[in-house]
């Protein structure tokens, strides 16, 4: 049996992980714990869309625990708090790819309370509901992930008195961890703005999370880690962060709010950066036209979007955001660049001549020597082709970093 739960948290603390985790210790499941993240541009998310699935024994002692645990640990008097949990027996072929299917529509777009139920029913699985129960989404979904491209992640967790105090961690520990386990551990830090990545923010259980390609390459990078507060417990998770697994590949004119997409189309306007240093274009294929952004919180990234040009040919990777239609990118390919050729003027007596108006040609101011044939010139494009991506500290929790482009 597979157990999902999702969205026993809230912005004020708790993790649905720690559930899990404490779950897996009380009933010394033997299986490692999967955390699953979900649609990044869902608006009823609290951090970052993330359900667990835990792989167990049926046992009704279990299925009772688990429903008393979330029901008393799990934040149900805040609003946005719709905890669900989702049972699923060992499944035939048939309905595995349902819910596989199911999965790969929630880490994708938006999805319905009733579809999750519907599913639920064909499959023969059992859901909880709790308040209004949009948590069954996200640990229904959980249950049927294809990890064919996972990754790991070690959580430790803080003592409960630390909850809500600043993360007290040796910050030179975390380069230095880095350097040594870099690209087999990423996203830990972010070199150019000088940051690290695997502390969170919130007041939840969370001390840091290390995200790496091997359970083993996890652990022994939480060795390197000095923590200077207690730590509770660490637990190592199986993952689909960093795998692209959000992404699918769709006409423009197909998109719906909250798609996750890669697109193949051209430039069709110059990028213009608005204030606030948001950068914009438009992007269109065969079928329509959209809006692209990258927004301030990509730092460097912008710097290539702003030497695109319209008629260039580009892969878009990103996901329709909450507040707009707007594209919000994460990556994308430039194939084929446009080449632009301008009027140059040509030389004579030394010295470039000048234009002598619109459509009629060039003179030469010191011997007046006129020409009416125009030079063009190919403007260099200060942009190669290839790939680029947003920096670690705006990277998605699902978006795969580049340098685990063709690694497993
Ligand atoms: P944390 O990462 O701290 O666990 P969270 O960001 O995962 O928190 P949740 O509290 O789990 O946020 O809330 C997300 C809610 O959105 C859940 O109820 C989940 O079922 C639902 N959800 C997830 N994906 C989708 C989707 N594609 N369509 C509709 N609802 C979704």
């Amino acid at each position: 049996m597979i157990i999902g739960i999702d969205d026993t948290d809230s912005p004020n603390g708790m993790c649905t992980t720690y559930l899990a985790a404490k779950l897996k210790k009380k009933f010394k499941i033997k299986s490692t714990l999967r955390l699953i993240r979900l649609n990044p541009n869902i608006p009823y998310k609290t951090r970052g869309n993330g359900a667990v699935a835990i792989v167990t024994d049926f046992n009704h002692k279990i299925r009772k625990e688990v429903i008393d645990y979330i029901t008393t640990y799990s934040h149900l008097s805040h609003k946005k708090t719709n905890p669900g949990i989702a049972f699923v027996p060992k499944l035939s072929r048939k309905k595995q790819i349902i819910l596989e299917k199911f999965y790969r529509k929630v880490v994708s777009e938006h999805v319905s309370i009733i579809e999750a139920e519907d599913t639920a029913v064909e499959i023969g699985a059992e859901v909880i509901k709790f308040k209004n129960g949009r948590g069954i989404i996200g640990a229904l979904a959980a249950c049927g992930a294809v990890l064919d491209d996972k990754t790991f992640e070690l959580i430790a967790y803080r003592e409960k008195r630390n909850y809500g105090q600043e993360r007290k961690i040796n910050f030179q520990s975390v380069f230095s961890m880095n350097e040594k386990f870099y690209p087999k551990c990423f996203d830990s830090v972010d070199i150019v703005s000088n940051q690290i990545l695997i502390t969170p923010h919130g007041p939840d259980p969370i001390f840091c999370g290390i995200r790496g390609k091997s359970s083993m390459v996890v652990k022994k990078a939480w060795n390197d880690i000095i923590p200077l507060e207690k730590i509770e417990f660490i637990q190592v998770f199986e993952t689909n962060q960093a795998s692209d697994d959000h992404l699918k590949w769709k006409k423009i004119r197909e998109i719906k709010p909250f798609d996750c997409v890669k697109i193949s189309g051209k430039v069709s306007s110059n990028p213009k950066t608005i204030q606030g240093g948001h950068v914009f274009f438009k992007l269109m294929d065969e079928t329509g036209e959209i809006d692209c952004g990258a927004y301030r919180q990509t730092g460097e990234f912008r710097d290539v979007m702003k030497q695109l040009c319209t008629g260039d040919e580009i892969i878009v990777y990103g996901g329709i955001g909450r507040h707009s239609n707007t594209l919000n990118l994460e990556k994308i390919c430039i194939e084929k660049l446009k080449s632009i050729l301008l009027d140059t003027p040509p030389l004579c007596c030394g010295r470039k001549m000048t234009s002598s108006g619109k459509n009629k040609g060039f003179k030469c101011r010191k011997c007046n020597n006129k020409i009416r044939k125009v030079m063009k010139t190919k403007v260099f494009r200060d942009i190669e082709l290839g790939w680029f991506e947003v920096p670690p500290r705006a990277r998605r929790h699902l978006s795969k970093p580049l340098v685990r482009f063709n690694r497993k």
